[in-house]
């Protein structure tokens, strides 16, 4: 089970949300604190982000561990982005470990991040699936069916398969959307911005716990969260 972070609100470093804090993605790659499936996340790591005046994302991943990427840690602190989406990632027994099966996978509007696992059988084939990997081809059902279509296409996805796990992150830059369907999810609330992480990377008391089978949303008026069902 990978982990996964987005952040919406002003601009901040990739380096403070993704490298500096105690427990922040760079660490939950070798020592996460919440993760039930998998022990380390050394498989690869995605980082999209949103540039001033751009309507793409920049995307920059590999399939090799984030704490061995020295020339991440050191571009990371001089990006700052209002919109983030970050993943490491633990690969599914028999899934391909290459660049093009780490997330966030994109269609050059939305980022898309799965942690989880999906019997790819019970997925409908989705044109402009970056891999064959599960979480490539669930990313491209999503992008098909539009995004803003995320808690159905969990809901059905999960129904078809019950064994799925379908923690799905989702951003475009001007909001983020997020499913609970099988592993955790908690969500900061900043003054300056909104975080979502597969688990928090502090022990920031305002940290809270989504509950399982939810759809949240996050723009910048604020928060919602929807049951699944
Ligand atoms: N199934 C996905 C993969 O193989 C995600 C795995 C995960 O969440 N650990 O990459």
């Amino acid at each position: 089970m990978c982990r996964h972070i987005a952040y919406l609100g002003r601009p901040r470093s990739l380096a403070s949300l993704v490298l500096e804090p105690p427990s922040a993605l760079l660490v939950q790659s070798y020592a996460p604190r919440r993760q039930r499936h998998g022990t380390v996340n050394a498989d690869g790591w995605g980082v999209g982000w949103w540039a001033p005046d751009r309507a793409e994302p920049a995307r920059w991943r590999a399939a090799t561990p984030l704490w061995g990427s020295a020339s991440f840690a050191s571009v990371a602190p001089a990006v700052t982005s209002s919109c983030v989406l970050a993943a490491v990632r633990s690969a599914t027994v028999g899934m391909p470990v290459d660049e093009t099966a780490a997330a966030p996978f994109t269609d050059g509007r939305w980022l898309i991040s799965h942690n989880g696992r999906v019997d790819r059988a019970v997925l409908t084939p989705a044109p402009g699936a970056e891999s064959v990997c599960d979480s490539a081809q669930l990313a491209a059902l999503v992008l098909d069916r539009g995004v803003d279509a995320l808690g159905d296409v969990v809901v059905e996805v999960g129904t078809a398969d019950p064994a799925a796990r379908l923690n799905l992150l989702a951003a475009d830059g001007t909001r983020l959307l997020a499913t609970t369907w099988g592993d955790t999810l908690s969500v900061l609330e900043l003054d300056e911005g909104t975080v979502l992480a597969s688990e928090p990377y502090d022990d920031d008391p305002r940290w809270t716990d989504v509950p399982d089978r939810h759809l949240v949303t996050v723009t910048p008026d604020g928060t919602t969260l929807e049951a699944l069902q």
